[in-house]
């Protein structure tokens, strides 16, 4: 039925014919069950949004009991307490500055609700020229065509040049291929340089900089240090230019601390997030701003000053009150602190079994993140090349043994919900190892 009728996303089609899909007829924890009753440990938490697992009880139970109160209403001109409580929530785990909650429903529409409202801010305060946004080359923002002109990645953006908003991208850290000769550990972050350039260059009619804060997710998991964020802060501050951060995919807790700008400590003038955010049980995004930037567009109506942009589930109580239960679960069980022998273990387990292999790059992990970029090799770091899906065909062989361990290129990484065991992440790792000896050993 599938194969006649549905288009899955970012998937060659063709390929489904000799890999077929797995159909997943149930979940729970970190195991998704076919109806043969084979598992599959899911590595990547479904496109890294599960926190707490699948059929979280304690999600489902909040989910349950906002169905038999209020499922959804328009958001224009009504609200409602799940939204409200959330509001309030995020409130008291961003810094003070961020006073302001909007609701959109993914994470893309997030970000082109952000790139709006920094435009918006620069009309309503007559600066029209500020039309510009900046990114890194290895950055992601999502696939809409507004996010889409601030992704850094070919492979996403190449075919939609003619039709997406012309921005500006940066070269950006690279700390495994640093042409500086640096360490990530130690080094002040030299690359800022062409950051620093392109910002000082377009100051007029830059309107913000966007970027995905420690970790670049879809762009290959690059990882660079804090000291670049607070670069970015300082140098958009001093050129009159907003900074928003994209926590979409490092928010709740991924990257050690609730959010990555926290280890930096910076504050952006727009925050976006989303996945997390529901632990993976319904779609859901926010844009925290502050004051400054609220004021501009706060006026009388007949000045036509309002912020013009809605979704049709804009605020969704089932997902907002999951959310709240998502916030409580963090308070009640500890969890970031809880999670940081996890994500050691995590870190050991993966040098253990592959450090030393004649294909791994480097191995790196911030949180609970640990990626393993395979090269042809380690000492040059030349890629394989691509044609040959290496990662792909590792992934496949991973899927045989039991992980869902989707491959990003020729990078695997290990992106579990927060609530695998120790074992389990031992049991995970195993089968990593096994799938890359059966391709590459
Ligand atoms: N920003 C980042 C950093 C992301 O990782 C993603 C999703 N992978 C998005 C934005 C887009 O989110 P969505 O897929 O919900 O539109």
């Amino acid at each position: 039925m599938d194969r006649h009728t549905i288009w899955h996303p970012c998937t060659q089609m063709k390929d489904v014919e000799d890999h077929p899909l797995i159909n997943v007829q149930s979940a729970q924890g970190i195991y998704l069950f076919d109806p043969e009753g084979n598992s599959y440990i899911d590595a990547v938490s479904s496109w890294w949004v599960n926190l707490f697992g699948h059929c979280n009880p304690r999600l489902m139970a909040a989910l349950k009991r906002q169905a038999d109160t209020l499922d959804h209403v328009i958001f224009a001109g009504t609200t409602h307490s799940p939204a409200e409580e959330l509001a309030e929530r995020l409130m008291a785990l961003t810094p003070p500055e961020l006073t302001r909650v909007f609701f959109a429903d993914n994470g893309s529409a997030a970000v082109e609700a952000a790139m709006k409202m920094s435009y918006g801010y620069w009309h309503n305060t007559g600066r029209l020229e500020k039309t510009k946004f900046i990114a890194l080359d290895s950055g992601y923002h999502g696939e809409t065509l507004g996010a889409l002109s601030l992704c850094g990645e070919e492979l996403y953006t190449n075919l939609y040049g003619p039709i997406m908003p012309q921005n500006i991208r940066v070269q950006g850290p690279d700390c495994y291929r640093c042409p500086y000769g640096e360490h990530r550990e130690s080094c002040d972050a030299p690359c800022f340089e062409h950051m620093e350039r392109a910002v000082a260059e377009n100051a007029d009619s830059l309107s913000a900089v966007v970027a995905e804060p420690l970790v670049q997710f879809a762009g290959g998991f690059k990882m660079y240090p804090p000291v670049y964020l607070k670069k970015l802060r300082a140098c958009t501050e001093a050129h009159n230019a907003h900074l928003i951060l994209d926590e979409i995919a490092t928010g709740f807790g991924r990257t050690g601390t609730m959010f990555a700008a926290e280890q930096a400590n910076v504050c952006a003038d727009f925050v976006c997030l989303s996945k997390g955010i529901t632990s993976g049980t319904l779609p859901l995004s926010v844009v925290l701003t502050n004051d400054n930037i609220y004021e501009a567009y706060y006026a009388d109506y007949t000045e036509l000053k309002a912020f013009m942009h809605s979704h049709s589930y804009t605020g969704n109580p089932l997902a907002c009150a999951v959310a709240c239960e998502v916030m409580d679960i963090f308070r009640d069980e500890d969890v970031i602190n809880v999670n940081r022998p996890k994500h050691e273990h995590l870190r050991a387990c993966v040098e253990d079994r592959f450090h030393g292999h004649a294909n791994v790059g480097e191995i790196r992990s911030t949180g609970f993140i640990c990626a393993v970029e395979l090269v042809a090799d380690p000492a040059t770091r030349d890629p394989f090349d691509w044609k040959q899906r290496t990662g792909f065909r590792i992934y496949r062989e991973a899927v045989k043994r039991g992980a869902l361990l989707r491959n990003l290129g020729d990078i695997l990484y290990f992106l579990p919900p927060y609530v695998i065991t120790e074992t389990e992440i031992e049991t995970l790792v195993d089968i990593a190892r096994e799938s890359v000896r059966a391709v590459l050993d």
